[in-house]
């Protein structure tokens, strides 16, 4: 009995925005959650560096947050960091990455420090595989809230795995809807193909080119 009252207290308190020190390790945000996060992209991500809201954290080696210019106009989202990154801590710096720092400079005409890139999730899957929904959906706030802080004009979804769980469209392939600008809250969202899928097939290099042109265009 006392322990229910404390439970209905604990409640009430939670209610009315008391929030709890290890809430982080416990309980799945949503995104009305975003307002009591921390609202620079330092202290956000100190507060994620020990993050182990998902499986994810019992296997990484370093939360990769993301880096870049805090109020990029162009972000970039990935799927999630391979090994190397996991080691390093650094966000797209294998094969995909030299790839992307390529399309970075040699078509957007800017500098990789110019840009802001993150991942949809912070930590590394085991054998590269793609993160399940629940290891997305509890990261899926982090990454909201660089945004938020960030305020991107233009972000570029790379890969169907970014684009569908950014958008919440899991129909259309990443071939049907690349290169069409939507509208993300007040920033527009592009898709296009991940580096890695470029990486593989060679032949794509022409519709990425021409995706980051009408980025290129509007910026
Ligand atoms: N490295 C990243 O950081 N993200 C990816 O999506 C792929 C490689």
């Amino acid at each position: 009995m006392e322990e229910l009252k404390l439970l209905k207290q604990l409640y009430e308190q939670r209610f009315l925005g008391y929030r709890y020190f290890n809430d982080i390790k416990s309980t799945p945000f949503s995104s009305s959650d975003l307002k009591d996060m921390p609202q620079s992209l330092d202290e956000l991500q100190s507060y994620i560096s020990d993050c182990s809201l998902c499986n994810l954290s019992k296997s990484r080696k370093t939360v990769v947050f993301g880096e870049g210019n805090s109020s990029a106009d162009v972000m970039f989202v990935g799927e999630a960091s391979g090994e190397l990154e996991d080691n390093l801590g650094r966000v797209f710096i294998g094969r995909a990455g030299e790839t992307l720092d390529r399309i970075i400079q040699n078509v957007l005409l800017m500098k990789r420090e110019e840009v802001y890139i993150t991942n949809i999730v912070k930590c590394h899957p085991p054998q590269n595989r793609i993160p399940t929904d629940e290891e997305v959906n509890s990261c899926k706030p982090f990454l909201l809230k660089q945004i938020e802080i960030v305020k991107p004009k233009i972000i570029i979804a790379l890969g169907e795995t970014s684009y569908s769980y950014l958008t919440g469209d899991i129909d259309s392939g990443i071939s049907k809807v690349r290169g069409e600008f939507i509208s993300f809250g007040s920033s527009k969202l592009m898709p296009t193909y991940h580096p890695s899928y470029l990486l593989k097939n060679p032949s794509i290099k022409k519709e990425i080119f021409s995706d980051m042109l009408k980025v290129k265009a509007i910026l």
